[in-house]
C-alpha cells in the first residue's frame, strides 16, 4: 500500500483536485466544492477525511455524494476515506460562489438570492417574492408550487417566455 503523505500541501491539493470532479447529484452542473458542500480535507493515518455539510436536511443526496467521494478517491489510490458530516453551522446558500450561482442560472435554475425578502418560506402576505427567470431574466414570474423537483427548490413559471423553472430556495 502506498504511504500517503500526511497533510502536506501537495497531497491535499491532489485530493482537492480529485474531489473537484464530484458533482452535486441534484445539480450535475455544479461540483460539491462550488456548491459549498465540501468544507474540509484532512489526511490522518493514511485515511483521507472529507468534511461535508449537506445543503438541506431533507435532501437524500448525501449518501450519493458520500459514495461518489469514496469511489473517486479509491480510483486515485486513496483506499481509505472517511466522510464526516458537519451539520452545524448549517449550510447556507451564501457559501455558493458568484460563479456557482451564475452556472446555476445557465443550467436553468434561478440562483438563490441573499436578501431575506426573497425567502419564500415566510408567510408574510406583505412580502412579495420576485425571482428572475433564468431563461430570459424577466421579473414577470409566478410561483407555481412551493416544492419543485426536490424540497430544496420551489417551482416557478415565467409569464413572458412561459419557461417553467426551479428556484433554489435560500436557506
Ligand atoms: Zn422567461
Amino acid at each position: 500500500m502506498r504511504l500517503i503523505n500526511q497533510n502536506t500541501e501537495s497531497e491535499l491539493s491532489r485530493v482537492r483536485s480529485i474531489l473537484d470532479t464530484v458533482t452535486d447529484p441534484e445539480i450535475p452542473a455544479l461540483t460539491i466544492n462550488e456548491m459549498g458542500i465540501l468544507r474540509g480535507i484532512e489526511i490522518k493515518d493514511n485515511t483521507v477525511i472529507v468534511t461535508i455539510t449537506p445543503t438541506y436536511s431533507g435532501c437524500p443526496a448525501i449518501d450519493h455524494i458520500t459514495d461518489d467521494i469514496t469511489k473517486v478517491l479509491a480510483e486515485h489510490d486513496y483506499p481509505s476515506t472517511r466522510v464526516a458530516l458537519v451539520l452545524s453551522p448549517a449550510w447556507t446558500t451564501d457559501w455558493m460562489s458568484d460563479e456557482a450561482k451564475e452556472k446555476l442560472r445557465k443550467y436553468g435554475i434561478a440562483p438563490p438570492c441573499k436578501t431575506s425578502l426573497l425567502d419564500d418560506s415566510q408567510e408574510d402576505p406583505n412580502i412579495t417574492v420576485i425571482v428572475a427567470c433564468p431563461n430570459c431574466c424577466s421579473f414577470n414570474t409566478k410561483l407555481v408550487s412551493h416544492f419543485g423537483s426536490t424540497a430544496c427548490k420551489s417551482f416557478w413559471q415565467c409569464a413572458d417566455c412561459l419557461e417553467p423553472f426551479d428556484y433554489f430556495k435560500p436557506i
